[in-house]
């Protein structure tokens, strides 16, 4: 298996799309404390792009989540990091890389929900609707892309391609 020659979304396009999410970003929440929590260790690049160009004042956290996915233990995900501050009354983002079934990230937005924050909201690069198999939506998507198994920009495959800098398709080969 390997990334595909030509990337599905290039680095001029990322970076765009990264942009127009922050800029939105910054107006949806001028004035409020925030707290970015990117969800490791696919959501790092995105993070670290997007928060750079947020004109917010902002706390960083994070979170880490292992989902599994064989048959047996389907759905369960266990949390490896969770966040160290208070989130209580506080404004709190979730950056994830992608939303695919959406049962990791019902997880983690559950756990985040039991520290009472004022608001949650919840930022993915990659949306596959397709694949949807537990009702979460997210309140900002970067792209919405067809059922494509994707690598880089934060995205694995067996925990490489995470450092190339465009989105590729994983092919065969
Ligand atoms: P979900 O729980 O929504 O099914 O899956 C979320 C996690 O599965 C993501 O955070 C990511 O780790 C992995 N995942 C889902 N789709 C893809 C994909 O197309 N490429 C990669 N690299 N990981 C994916
Ligand atoms: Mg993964």
């Amino acid at each position: 298996m390997k990334p595909s020659k030509e990337p599905l979304l290039t680095v001029t396009e990322i970076h765009r799309r990264v942009a127009e999410l922050a800029e939105t970003l910054s107006s949806d929440f001028a004035g409020k404390e925030i707290v970015v929590i990117p969800v490791l260790k696919g959501g790092f690049h995105f993070a670290s792009d997007l928060t750079r160009l947020l004109s917010l004042s902002l706390t960083l956290d994070f979170i880490r989540a292992r989902s599994y996915r064989g048959e047996r233990s389907k759905g369960t995900v266990e949390f490896l990091l969770l966040p160290t501050e208070p989130l209580t009354g506080k404004h709190v983002i979730v950056v994830e890389d992608i939303l695919d079934t959406g049962r990791t990230t019902a997880a983690v937005l559950d756990r985040i929900q039991a520290e009472n924050p004022e608001s949650l909201s919840l930022c993915v690069l990659l949306d596959k609707p397709a694949n949807r198999e537990v009702d979460v939506s997210a309140d900002y998507v970067g792209f919405q892309i067809d059922n494509h198994f994707v690598v880089g920009y934060g995205l694995d495959y067996n925990e490489h391609y995470r450092e190339l800098p465009a989105v590729h398709i994983l092919e065969s080969g």
